[in-house]
């Protein structure tokens, strides 16, 4: 059976130890395909009462779920189509502690969907195709190479409008172990290159590019995105300048990501890619043959009820 070409789920991770021992209470609860969110309130007159929040998503994975578990039911069958041609693009989206990189990238128990990704891409590929990797940033706007010192790029919209990054750097893989090589040094630029002060990696957007080359002819083009906090769109509480600079443009391309998978979904011809930076780059994965995968990250936690709820409301809305 075909597969739908946007496919929105969610994931609730579990409470760590430090949240159940500060008596954080566990209030999402997944019951096959829908989240249910149930926040305790207090009205006016101190009397307690429960709202309840139901949603429903294509998938929803319930704390005890693996990387594994979510790779094998989702990811997987789009990278078989990404053999065929089908440009992939999965995005983890979610306030930041939620788990956007513990699904991504892993963490130094479990690998995520990077390197499983990897892994079958090494196993069903033939030996004429070349496998290559780019991974870059973008913050404020500014794009910047994780594989190359995070040397400032620049986007270009050609006479056909494709959009191309002048300069982004590929890596060359043969193996798994060179393709996470590749990814750790990336991260490890992420968080350390110049050009990184007043920046953590919760304020940018990660976009990690699989490249699968026959004779210099692109054949297949994977992108993974660990996109920047979605709280960092809502802060309004931080006085610091920088901050509310990033929160906007953080905002602006959520929104705009937003808007793009929708036009996708409702096949208009018209997508508004020039939204911002991120779908600017991102337009050739919204064009043509491609599928996309959005994946809601949420935190169990009493105290997070606002940001989780936010983030089911965007997911519920991309589709
Ligand atoms: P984000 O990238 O959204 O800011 P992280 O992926 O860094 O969040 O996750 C925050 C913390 O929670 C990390 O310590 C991570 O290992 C842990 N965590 C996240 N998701 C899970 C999960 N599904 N199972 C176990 N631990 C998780
Ligand atoms: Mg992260």
């Amino acid at each position: 059976m075909d597969q739908p070409k946007i496919i929105v789920a969610v994931r609730k991770r579990p409470l760590s130890k430090k949240e159940s021992k500060e008596g954080q209470k566990d209030i999402v609860e997944v019951q096959g395909n829908t989240v249910v969110v149930r926040e305790p309130r207090v009205k006016v007159d101190l009397t307690k009462f429960i709202e309840e929040f139901n949603f429903n998503f294509d998938a929803a994975f319930d704390q005890q779920y693996t990387n594994e578990d979510l790779y094998q039911q989702l990811v997987k069958p789009m990278v078989q189509a990404a053999l065929n041609g089908t440009k992939i693009t999965c995005f983890a989206y979610g306030q930041t502690g939620s788990g956007k990189t513990y699904t991504m990238l892993g963490d130094q128990n479990v690998v995520g969907i990077y390197t499983l990704a990897a892994y079958d891409l090494f196993q069903l590929i033939s030996n004429s195709l070349v496998m290559s990797v780019s991974f870059y940033e973008i913050y404020c706007s500014k794009l910047f190479d994780l594989l190359n010192d995070r040397v400032q790029l620049v986007a270009r919209e050609d006479a056909k409008g494709q959009v191309n990054i002048a300069g982004l750097s590929e890596t060359k893989v043969h193996s798994v172990q060179e393709f996470q090589k590749t990814v750790e040094m990336g991260i490890k630029s992420r968080v350390t290159g110049q050009n990184s002060v007043n920046q953590d990696s919760s304020r940018s957007h990660a976009i990690l590019q699989i490249n699968l080359r026959q004779q210099n002819k692109m054949i297949g083009k994977l992108s993974f995105i660990d996109l920047a906090g979605s709280e960092r769109g809502a802060d309004v509480v931080e006085y610091h300048k920088q901050t509310r600079i990033d929160g906007a443009e953080i905002n602006k391309s959520l929104l705009a990501l937003k808007e793009c998978i929708r036009a996708l979904d409702l096949n208009k011809n018209h997508t508004p890619f020039r939204g911002s930076k991120l779908t600017q780059v991102l337009k050739d994965s919204f064009t043509g043959n491609c599928r996309t995968l959005m994946i809601g990250t949420i935190s169990p936690c009493h105290k997070d009820a606002e940001h989780s709820l936010n983030t089911l409301r965007y997911a519920d809305r991309v589709k």
